[in-house]
């Protein structure tokens, strides 16, 4: 590897990144961002890198039976949310327009999106299936089983990417987000791929290990977004006090960090090819911790349907501190960092 110019790669992300931190309405605040900060280090104490197989072949599905399945799936969640599924991926969502394709076939312009896109009060969710998997493994599958047929990985995606609205009112949405949103927005989606993960289970349609391995996965994804948060705002800060960072920086930072040697340099090459951004990343580190929270105290109070009242409430720019607290999750949301009411607009 080179490294002096791993290191310029390196320096030049943190400077990025710095500047995003600077230009970030929310993050910008110094007492938000050191408070944030001390959370996603948190985080990433109590979370592990789960030990995951790579390179295994996932179980194939015809893609009307994966619909079929998400749907189902929604509806033993709530009736509601099945008919909200329903309306947006057959494309009958109000103020919604959807995009469902092959990634590795059709080409339209949208298939850099990968998610929601918020404009003049409209939604566009795009579904591009078998993203995750190589040209290769999609073509070996078209082969074996023919066109129709996708992974897992698509149904994941999809309750994924379609949960992404269930707390969020299109029309009042704008490019900007609302403190809420930027803090929970992940949240969301990862309740439903854990809720989804137990109905797998449930139905026993899958082997076991495959879930388990899939869930161990999203959460190692969830890790590495906490990790990224809390290594690039360790540099970010020694950046500002040197100038620059150097290989002895890196080296005597690895040693004294909570994470093994292997875990950190996968982080640090991350850090210098990133195009996630830090606000992204500290919304998937927070989902890592509250999604499981808000499932647990969900069940344990069945009939105050709390998980509807966090989407409603979510989607009316409820602050996070009040939503949070009746899963008795701590969120420091004081005067000091509110919303003014304007940043919406
Ligand atoms: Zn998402």
């Amino acid at each position: 590897m080179d490294n002096e110019l791993f290191l310029q790669e390196f320096n030049e992300a943190i400077s990025r990144d710095s500047e995003e931190i600077k230009k970030d309405k929310y993050m910008c605040n110094d007492q938000f961002y050191n408070y944030i900060m001390g959370v996603v280090t948190d985080i990433c104490k109590e979370m592990s890198y789960e030990e995951v197989q790579s390179g295994k072949q996932l179980p194939v599905i015809h893609i009307d039976e994966m619909f079929d399945l998400a749907l189902d799936f929604f509806k033993s969640v709530d009736v509601e949310l099945y008919n909200k599924a329903n309306a947006i991926v057959n494309g009958e969502y109000p103020n919604t327009k959807t995009y469902i394709y092959d990634f590795h076939k059709d080409d339209p312009e949208h298939t850099t999106h990968y998610g929601i896109m918020y404009e003049d009060g409209k939604a566009r969710v795009f579904l591009p299936l078998g993203k995750k998997i190589s040209e290769t493994e999609r073509n070996r599958i078209i082969q074996e089983h023919g066109e129709d047929y996708y992974t897992i990985d698509d149904l994941y995606s999809t309750v994924h990417e379609v949960s992404h609205l269930f707390d969020i009112d299109p029309e009042k949405y704008t490019k900007s987000p609302s403190k809420t949103r930027d803090v929970l927005a992940e949240t969301t989606p990862h309740i439903f791929e854990n809720l989804l993960s137990e109905y797998l289970l449930k139905k026993g349609i899958f082997n076991e290990d495959v879930i388990k391995e899939k869930s161990a996965s999203i959460s190692n994804l969830l890790t590495t977004h906490a990790n990224v948060f809390r290594i690039r705002a360790i540099f970010i800060e020694l950046k500002r006090r040197k100038g620059e960072i150097t290989d002895e920086d890196i080296q005597s930072m690895m040693k004294n960090d909570m994470l093994g040697e292997d875990e950190f340099f996968n982080i640090i090459n991350l850090i210098a090819h990133s195009d996630v951004s830090m606000a992204e990343n500290k919304r998937y580190a927070f989902a890592a911790k509250y999604a499981p929270l808000i499932i647990q105290k969900s069940k344990e109070f069945p009939d105050k349907k709390l998980l509807q009242k966090y989407l409603y409430e979510c989607s009316q720019n409820v602050s996070v501190a009040d939503i949070l607290s009746v899963f008795d999750i701590g969120f420091k949301d004081d005067d000091g960092f509110k919303d003014d009411g304007d940043l919406d607009k």
